[in-house]
């Protein structure tokens, strides 16, 4: 399939594809529609990043007949995602207008329950508010003809599971059930077989192995440096825009100190979940506008966000779960576009480097920073001295999008 018109979307629907910019399906598209519009239930494993969103929405939005009850729910892991995909759904049924709700911790429920009281078509939720919603018997699930359960692996991670399964519990059995997750762990399967009636498999490019344009190496350095080497690689990286991973809340709130404090120009953000709600939107959207060239989040923001022209992303330290790392470094390089991912590697991490290495079946570069005083550590040893590499040109640093 190379068009869209061959997928078999309604007309309206169609027509917002076109006003989107979108030209051709990406391949879970061009697999997840058709499938989906023939009324099957599907299981899907796909990179960050390759349409995942649209895949679902545009099939679902070229069904459904407006009812007076949601007929399509859609269970995200956290906030962001949750905006994220209302956001496409609003932009998707831009020619055949469709009552979109989004509900979501965090925030009050004054405007989720006036909402609700619209009888909206579509509710796009995380899965502990919906749940205070149904037990306050503010929304009904038994008119529900489409669930989309996505990015279930991170509801996993999240311990939302017990959560999930008490509102499928709740969804009609006569429906259509579209399932995505990155990995596949026995829990999950287990779910999987639970929810899915005779599901049609999807998987897009290996499950596990980081997006081909993204270029990405460990920078290894004594742990006593790693504060040093971070400032150095920002200030010697031609960034339009970085995203720099941290393991804790407290890391990125400290790292995002020293680096006000330091003599980089960029503007600084921080995204984690002690963050407002108000505030986290407001990091997002400046980020977004480039209105933040830098952003410091922690995992929260690791998954699925749909942020366009992430140039760089460092993480702080080696992820301790090494699906992390592939979803944390698919931030760059989405869309095709080029990006680059530098890992900082102190001594204290060497055995998640291997375990990051063992997932994603193959080693993975040690640089060493052109011009960076290094203090000797063994970890240096295996690294043969490589300048600090960018694809983008040597003039101004920060230029905006
Ligand atoms: P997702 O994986 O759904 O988060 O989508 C990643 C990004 O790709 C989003 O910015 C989408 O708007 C964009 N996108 C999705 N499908 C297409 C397409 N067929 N053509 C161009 N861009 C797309």
């Amino acid at each position: 399939m190379s068009t869209f018109a061959e997928l078999g979307l309604s007309r309206p629907i169609l027509r917002a594809v076109e006003k989107a910019g979108y030209e051709t399906p990406t391949p879970i598209q061009a697999q997840a529609i058709p499938t989906a519009l023939n009324g099957r239930d599907i299981i899907g494993a796909s990179q960050t990043g390759t349409g995942k969103t649209a895949a679902f929405a545009l099939p679902i939005l070229s069904q459904m007949v407006p009812g007076s009850q949601p007929q399509c729910l859609v269970l995200e892991p956290t906030r962001e995602l949750a905006a994220q995909v209302e956001d496409q759904m609003n932009l998707f049924s831009f020619y055949r207008p469709t009552n979109v709700v989004l509900i979501h911790g965090g925030v009050g429920y004054g405007k989720q329950l006036d909402g609700l009281e619209t009888n909206p078509d579509i509710v796009i939720a995380t899965p502990g508010r919906l749940l205070d919603h149904m037990e306050r018997g503010s929304i009904k699930l038994d008119k529900i003809k489409y669930l989309v359960l996505d990015e279930v692996d991170r509801m996993l991670d999240m311990g939302f599971l017990p959560d999930v399964r008490r509102i499928i519990d709740r969804c009609p059995k006569e429906r259509q059930t579209l399932f995505f997750s990155a990995t596949m762990p026995g829990q999950i399967e287990t779910l999987a077989n639970w929810v899915l009636n005779n599901p049609v498999e999807i998987e897009v490019g290996g499950r596990r192995s980081p997006a081909e344009t993204v270029t990405h190496a460990f920078y290894p350095v004594s742990i006593d440096q790693r504060d040093d080497l971070l400032l150095a690689l920002v200030d010697q990286t031609h960034f339009d825009s970085l995203m720099i991973f941290t393991r804790t809340k407290k890391e990125a709130d400290s790292l995002a100190a020293t680096l006000k404090q330091s003599t980089t120009e960029a503007n600084v953000a921080v995204l984690h979940s002690d963050i407002r709600q108000s505030d986290r939107t407001k990091a997002l959207a400046g980020f977004r506008s480039g209105e933040f060239d830098v952003i410091i989040a922690t995992d929260i923001a690791a998954r699925g966000l749909d942020i366009s022209g992430v140039t760089h992303v460092i993480n702080y330290r080696v992820p301790e779960n090494p699906e992390d790392y592939v979803h944390r470094i698919g931030r760059t390089g989405r869309a095709q576009t080029e990006g680059d991912a530098f890992t900082i590697l102190a001594a204290d991490e060497v055995d998640f480097a291997k375990a990051v290495e063992n997932y994603i079946g193959q080693k993975i570069e040690r640089r060493k920073l052109d011009g960076f005083d290094y203090i000797y550590t063994a970890i240096l040893d295996d690294s043969p001295p490589r300048p600090v590499r960018s694809r983008r040109p040597s003039g101004p640093k920060r230029r905006r999008r």
